[in-house]
């Protein structure tokens, strides 16, 4: 896949706010936040988008939902939070590298738009 921002982010040529990391992982805040909690978990591996993953990225796609966890309880969110992943241009993602939304902070409304 052609690269991504979020690669430029991993290769720090551009800055961010970096919350987590490790082998596989990456977790950064949200440049354009929709709660007081807003943090993106990606893996360093490009994936375009979860409906491009491979049988072989199975491991790798549960790794980004404990590092989701793992933020969520670092950055407090006892009451709750919310992972979201939009795939594709129907759900409205706009960056092509794989990446789960850690949104917490505030009540959330259900359903989403
Ligand atoms: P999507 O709409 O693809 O699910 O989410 C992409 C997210 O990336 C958006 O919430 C947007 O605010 C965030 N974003 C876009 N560019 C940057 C950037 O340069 N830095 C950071 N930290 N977040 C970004």
């Amino acid at each position: 896949m052609s690269d991504t921002l979020f690669s430029q982010i991993i290769r720090r040529e551009i800055p961010a706010d970096i919350v987590f990391e490790d082998d596989r992982a990456l977790a950064f805040r949200d440049i354009n936040p929709q709660a007081p909690v807003h943090v993106l978990v990606i893996p360093k591996q490009p994936i375009a988008m979860v409906a491009e993953a491979q049988p072989t990225d199975e491991p790798l796609l549960g790794h980004l939902l404990w590092v989701a966890a793992q933020v969520a309880r670092e950055q407090g969110l006892t009451n709750g939070y919310r992972l979201v992943i939009n795939n594709g241009a129907d759900a409205g993602q706009t960056v092509f590298h794989l990446h789960i939304h850690v949104l917490g902070g505030r009540s959330l409304q259900w359903p989403p738009g």
